[in-house]
């Protein structure tokens, strides 16, 4: 016994000074990006990122606590495996690019805690960047409560920050916070605390002299909550934080992430980027979400709709304009029409059905909106108890789907806890039973569950084109606004900003030029695209706009990044079948010089230059003849934009 103890004190002696002193080291495949992983003093899990041989991510902490063991300190390193490379290659319904592929390489390091209970810490890194996600194993009989998570983002000093706050729980119209929908601070110190004590939201964006890195979350099952940053940061390190009390789907749901184990949780990201062109072009958030369960998702189908109560609001819910915005739909070539909320008390479903089949025989699908429903907001819009409880749920959407109803616009959700990301869950896995399309608004960050769920064609998490049609404050921040999201909300995920009005908002002064809110249909990206017109504004712009609206697609081949800045402007390349769309759109007051050149052009070519006119609510179209290889010099007017249309 005396012996077993010695031998064990001694073990235990050599392991934490052998733990102490040794450092794994996992690189890229490039191997630009160097994770190290060690422990520190008192059995602390940290890591950092050393990238071009430059520390971009300090040290910082890893681990959770659990309500019944503690995984932050008093570890030990158990047993390291050999490193693996992984690879993968997918298809995305829409999104930036169709065919993506992934090359990373993996390390799991085995941590035990003074307990002997043992934890694995799941490395990751591929040429984008880093990630890891921790898994406990073992089977355990009981529901375990995660209480904090440790995690930290140490960022170097000098790093300025592109986040944006996440308003803290019940703030907002009928407490319909958080959902995502705020104003990025750009350029500000690392450390500037969040106006809100809910932090800061992902993805959060910084930059240190030409390093960018990017945060985010992917892999969210269900079994964990949705995750932000502290208000407060110590020098710039960002620690991970759960939701804030209410934010559940019932007062006795799950807040913080509880489950029986083993239990994997979602990946944390850390986008590294030398200059603003691999973020740009990376997929590294559904590269490591949940890959889709194989089925037929051929009713999943990308496009464009009209949409009422953008323009019209809550009168226009009635039955002869939602015919109107039908034949609009049609007219336009549009997939889809989307009628808003209240439909069932202003239409009902009978007349719902009669617009349906009115609707399939111009070639439109009808989309329909609905209510989360939940006691954690005041939002009376109806249809309200259809979506929370399974029974009903399914029970609705097989009378709608039974109906020719092609989607839903999902609204008002109430944050970030475990139960809510369930019920994300549960509706996109419902809503595939009975193939409808899924559009979530008031709502959270869609961390890659576009790749888990092809039905889910876009979601809102952002200040979108709403805002601008309540307030003057909106309008005028639209410029900039909108230069912030290519690089951060839109980044990874579809977003239903709901962009483009090419006429007047009424009662408002829009900031930005027609052909700005033109290139919106190429710089933002979502699934389904509803536009902010209304049809008597579409009938004020030239034919040949018209033109290009009926034509422009939602589904891109592939994405590159031309030019741009956080905020300030930023030029897009995208690609659909043989035709590159160019877009750029500029943020601030002053105008805009840029060149550029269009290397995945091969021949001498004729593009269609569509830019602003004389005014910024007139336009312009011309011919550019390109050269292979030769560089293209584009003014953008302030608050203006250009849309570059050329086939290969
Ligand atoms: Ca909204």
């Amino acid at each position: 016994m005396k012996h077993a103890s010695i031998l064990l004190i001694l073990l235990f002696s050599i392991g934490s000074l052998f733990s102490q002193e040794t450092v794994y080291k996992l690189s890229s495949p490039n191997g630009k990006i160097q994770l190290k992983v060690n422990l520190v003093a008192d059995g602390k899990p940290v890591y950092s990122i050393d990238f071009n041989g430059a520390q971009v991510i300090g040290q910082s902490s890893l681990g959770i606590r659990l309500s019944d063991a503690d995984f932050t300190i008093g570890l030990k390193i158990e047993s390291v495996s050999a490193i693996k490379s992984v690879k993968d290659d997918y298809q995305l319904i829409s999104g930036k690019r169709k065919h993506c592929t992934y090359h990373g390489n993996e390390q799991t390091i085995r941590f035990t805690n003074f307990r002997q209970e043992p934890i694995d810490m799941i490395f990751r890194v591929s040429d984008d960047g880093a990630a890891f996600r921790y898994f406990l194993p073992g089977k355990s009989l009981e529901t375990r409560k995660i209480i904090e998570e440790n995690t930290s983002f140490q960022l170097t000093p000098g790093s300025k920050i592109y986040m944006s706050p996440c308003p803290d729980v019940y703030m907002g119209w009928c407490n319909s916070q958080p959902s995502y929908e705020d104003y990025y601070f750009q350029g500000e110190d690392i450390g500037k605390p969040s106006p809100y004590s809910a932090g800061w939201v992902f993805p959060a964006l910084f930059k240190k002299d030409n390093t960018w890195i990017l945060l985010t979350e992917t892999g969210l099952d269900g079994t964990y909550c949705g995750a932000r940053l502290q208000q407060l940061s110590d020098n710039g390190n960002y620690k991970i934080r759960f939701p804030e009390e209410g934010e559940r789907t019932s007062p006795l749901a799950p807040l913080f992430p509880e489950s029986k184990t083993p239990w994997l949780t979602p990946w944390r990201i850390i986008v590294i980027s030398d200059g603003l062109k691999t973020l740009m072009e990376s997929t590294l958030e559904t590269d490591l979400a949940i890959p889709a369960k194989e089925a037929d998702y051929s009713f999943v189908k990308p496009g464009r709709a009209s949409w009422s109560w953008i323009m019209k609001k809550d009168d226009s819910v009635i039955y002869e304009v939602q015919k109107s915005y039908i034949d609009w739909a049609a007219k336009m070539k549009w997939e889809y029409c989307l009628i808003d909320a209240d439909w069932d008390v202003k239409i009902g479903y009978e007349k719902v059905k009669e617009l349906v089949d009115y609707a399939t025989g111009k070639g439109v699908g009808l989309l329909l909106w609905y209510n989360s429903a939940g006691s954690w907001n005041t939002v009376a819009y109806s249809p309200k108890d259809k979506l929370l409880f399974g029974r009903n749920r399914e029970a609705e959407f097989k009378r709608i789907s039974e109906m020719g109803i092609k989607g839903i616009k999902a609204d008002f959700f109430g944050g970030d806890g475990q139960s809510m990301m369930k019920y994300y869950n549960d509706i996109l896995q419902d809503a595939m039973k009975y193939k409808l399309m899924v559009n979530f608004h008031g709502a959270t960050y869609p961390k890659g569950w576009q790749r888990t769920y092809p039905n889910l064609v876009t979601m809102e998490a952002v200040k979108g084109f709403e805002y601008i049609t309540f307030t003057q404050e909106a309008a005028d921040q639209e410029p900039n606004h909108t230069c912030m999201l290519p690089f951060t909300r839109n980044v990874f995920s579809p977003m239903d900003f709901t962009p483009v009005n090419l006429t007047e908002i009424p009662g408002l002064k829009r900031k930005t030029s027609s052909a700005f809110e033109l290139a919106l249909t190429v710089v933002f990206q979502s699934g389904i695209q509803h536009w902010a017109e209304s049809p008597e504004g579409m009938a004020l712009v030239p034919e040949y706009i018209r033109e290009y609206m009926s034509s422009v697609p939602t589904h891109w081949d592939d994405t590159r990044f031309i030019d741009g800045f956080p905020g300030k402007y930023v030029v897009l390349a995208r690609k659909s079948g043989n035709n590159w769309y160019i877009a750029g759109i500029n943020g601030e007051n002053s105008e805009k010089e840029i060149s550029f050149t269009l290397p995945f052009i091969a021949a001498n070519v004729n593009a269609t230059f569509y830019t602003d006119g004389d005014t910024n609510r007139s336009f312009s179209k011309s011919e550019l003849k390109t050269k292979k290889g030769e560089k293209i010099n584009l003014k953008i007017k302030p608050a203006g934009g250009f849309v570059l249309m050329v086939s290969e």
